[in-house]
C-alpha cells in the first residue's frame, strides 16, 4: 500500500498543529495550503521597538500543554503576566461576592456536573443536548453556581467569548475544564518570548508550507481530493484536512448534507482589538477587565479590557483594548472606545490602530437541541475529509491541538 498524502487548508493553530502530530505520527507526505502570506492565522505580532503587542494570539494557560511542550522543545522561554484583575481588584475578591456556597465547593460540583455530561456527550449520547443547549447563565444559576458564573465575567466574556445569558453552555463547558480552573487558582499565565509570531514561524520549520495559496475549488471524489489554489494550482491527495471557517469551505465545493448543516448552525462574532495612546491612564495591574461590560450585554461594545503595554517615543503610555463588536462598524467601535476611555480616566486617549476578528463561532441552540453535536462528531472522515479548527472545538490555540490529536487517531489510525 502506498504512502497516505494529506492535504490541510489553513496554516492557523488548527492546520499547524494538525501537521505536525501528522509527521510525528510518520506520515511524510503532508502540505498546508495557506491563503496568506503568513503562518499562525489570528496571530498578529506588532514589534514596538523592544516590546511586541499582540492583537490576536496572546496567552497560553495550563490548558495550552501541547503548545507549552512546543516552546520548550523550540527553546522558547516564557514571559509570565503578572497581576490580572477586574474593576482594579483581585480576582478572587470578585468571584467570593457571587451567590452560593463557598468558591472551592463550587468548583468541586461545576467539575463534577461538567464532568458527568461531557463524558456522556463524547459518547454521542444525545439526551444532554437540551443542557447544552441552554443559556450558560441559565445553567450556573440553576445549579447555584453564583461564584463560577462570576469568575466566567472574567475567564469567558472579558476574553471574546460571548455574554452568558447568550452562549450556549457547551461552549462555556469545552472552555472552562479542569485545566482552566487550575490556571485560575494558580494564576499560570504566559506569552511566548518574542511573540507569538515568532513561536509559529519556528513551528512551522520543517513543514511543507504553501504560502499565498488560496483554496479556490475543492473536488472530492473515490480516488482522491483536488484543491486548486487562486493561481490555478492543482493539489491532489488522499485525505483533505479543512481547518477554514465551515461556510467558507461549503462555498469552495459541492458539500455534503452535514458540512451544509454545520455551516447554518453556526454564527461567528465580531471582537475588535484597538491599539490606544493616551497621557495617562491609572491602573493597579498589567490587564484589568470591567464588570459592568462582562457581566450583562447592555454595554455592549464598551471596553471589555485593558491591557498596558509600553511606553511611547513621545513619552505616551500604549495600552491594548478589547471591544465585543458583532453589532458596530469600525468607526463606531473607535468612537465607542475612546469615549469609554475617558469614562474610564483614560487621559486624552486615541485609537492608534484596530484589528477587527471573525471570532468565536457560536451554535445555533435549537440546532444543538435537534443532534448538531453528534453531526459535527459523525461527519468526519465523509469524503475523504476532516473538519478542525475552532469551530469544530473552541476559539483557542489549546483547545483546537487537544481536538487535533483525539481527531489524529481517526486521520492516521
Ligand atoms: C484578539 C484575539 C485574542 C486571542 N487570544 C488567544 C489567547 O490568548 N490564547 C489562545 O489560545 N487563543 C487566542 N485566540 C484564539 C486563537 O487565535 C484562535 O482560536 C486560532 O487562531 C484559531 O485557529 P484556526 O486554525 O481554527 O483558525 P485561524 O487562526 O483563523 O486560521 C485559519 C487559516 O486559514 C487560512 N485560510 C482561510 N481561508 C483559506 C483558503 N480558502 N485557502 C487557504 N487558507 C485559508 C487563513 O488565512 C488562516 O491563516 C485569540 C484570537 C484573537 C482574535
Amino acid at each position: 500500500m502506498g504512502e497516505t498524502s494529506y492535504l490541510i487548508l489553513g496554516g492557523g493553530p488548527g492546520g499547524l498543529t494538525m501537521a505536525r502530530m501528522l509527521k510525528d505520527r510518520g506520515a511524510r507526505e503532508i502540505t498546508v495550503l495557506e491563503a496568506s502570506h503568513k503562518v499562525g492565522g489570528k496571530c498578529l505580532t506588532s514589534p514596538i521597538g523592544d516590546h511586541v503587542v499582540e492583537f490576536g494570539t496572546c496567552y497560553a494557560i495550563w490548558s495550552h500543554k501541547y503548545i507549552l511542550k512546543q516552546m520548550k522543545k523550540l527553546g522558547i522561554e516564557r514571559k509570565k503576566l503578572k497581576a490580572q484583575r477586574i474593576d482594579n481588584r483581585e480576582l478572587m475578591d470578585y468571584i467570593r461576592e457571587g451567590s452560593g456556597p463557598p468558591f472551592i465547593a463550587q468548583v468541586i460540583k461545576y467539575s463534577r456536573l461538567r464532568g458527568q455530561l461531557m463524558a456522556r456527550a463524547e459518547k454521542g449520547d444525545s439526551s444532554t443536548n437540551h443542557v447544552f443547549a441552554q443559556s450558560t447563565q441559565d445553567w450556573l444559576r440553576a445549579n447555584n453556581l453564583g461564584k463560577i458564573e462570576r469568575m466566567m465575567h472574567r475567564v469567558v466574556t472579558s476574553i471574546g467569548y460571548g455574554y452568558l445569558n447568550r452562549l450556549p453552555l457547551i461552549h462555556a463547558f469545552r472552555w472552562v475544564d479542569t485545566d482552566m480552573l487550575i490556571t485560575g487558582l494558580t494564576k499560570f499565565t504566559v506569552m511566548p518570548d518574542g511573540g507569538w509570531q515568532y513561536f509559529w514561524d519556528r513551528f512551522a520549520e520543517g513543514l511543507d508550507i504553501r504560502l499565498e495559496q488560496a483554496a479556490t475549488k475543492i473536488e472530492r471524489d473515490e480516488t482522491g481530493v483536488c484543491v486548486t489554489t487562486a493561481d490555478g494550482t492543482e493539489n491532489r491527495a488522499d485525505i483533505l484536512i479543512s481547518t477554514i471557517p465551515i461556510e467558507a469551505f461549503c462555498a469552495l465545493t459541492e458539500p455534503t448534507a452535514a458540512e451544509q448543516y454545520v455551516a447554518e448552525s453556526v454564527t461567528w462574532s465580531g471582537y475588535t482589538t484597538s491599539l490606544m495612546s493616551v497621557d495617562a491612564w491609572p491602573h493597579s495591574a498589567p490587564v484589568n477587565a470591567w464588570s459592568d461590560t462582562c457581566a450583562t450585554d447592555e454595554n455592549d461594545g464598551k471596553l471589555l479590557f485593558h491591557r498596558f503595554e509600553c511606553e511611547d517615543e513621545d513619552g505616551r503610555y500604549l495600552f491594548t483594548v478589547g471591544q465585543l463588536s458583532t453589532a458596530y462598524e469600525t468607526d463606531e467601535l473607535a468612537e465607542i472606545a475612546v469615549f469609554d476611555a475617558e469614562q474610564r480616566g483614560a487621559e486624552d486617549p486615541r485609537v492608534i490602530q484596530q484589528a477587527v476578528w471573525q471570532y468565536m463561532p457560536t451554535y445555533s441552540p435549537d440546532r444543538i437541541r435537534t443532534g448538531l453535536l453528534q453531526t459535527m462528531a459523525n461527519m468526519q472522515g465523509e469524503r475523504r475529509t476532516f473538519h478542525t479548527g475552532s469551530t469544530f472545538s473552541h476559539e483557542a490555540v489549546s483547545t483546537i491541538s487537544a481536538f487535533n490529536a483525539r481527531l489524529l487517531k481517526a486521520v492516521r489510525p
